[in-house]
């Protein structure tokens, strides 16, 4: 077997690690999309892996500042909560958006659309 060398990003005489400079990790992106017959999103990464994000996983995963308040501070459980229609309905994708080239905007069944997810983000929910 051979032997591959790769550049590690340290400086060459010092040996130091060199941040932010010419050679940025390559950010995989995905190649393709596509809504599964059990409604999960499946990506085809740049770098070979392939992952399903089903509906509830972004959702409770949402990154908006409301979602983010309401996971900081979770209300108790109560045994008496009446769900609503739309929290009784199952939840689906109802669309995934290109934000510029590094996020999808992503709207749910509930009518939650104002979570952007970084390409980053999606990566490290696979
Ligand atoms: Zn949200």
């Amino acid at each position: 077997m051979w032997a591959t060398t790769t550049s590690v990003g340290y400086h060459e005489k010092t040996n130091a690690p060199v941040l932010g400079e010419s050679k940025p990790m390559p950010q995989p992106h995905p190649r393709n999309l596509r809504r599964r017959d059990d409604g999960a999103i499946e990506v085809d990464w740049s770098d070979g892996c392939t992952a399903a994000y089903t509906a509830r996983l972004l959702r409770d995963a949402c990154p908006c500042a409301t979602c983010r308040d309401q996971r900081a501070a979770p209300v108790a459980a109560s045994p008496l909560t009446v769900l609503s229609a739309a929290e009784l309905a199952p939840l689906a994708i109802t669309g995934m958006q290109p934000v510029g080239q590094y996020a999808y905007k992503i709207v749910f069944s509930d009518g939650h659309d104002s979570g952007i997810y970084t390409l980053e983000y999606l990566r490290e929910l696979a």
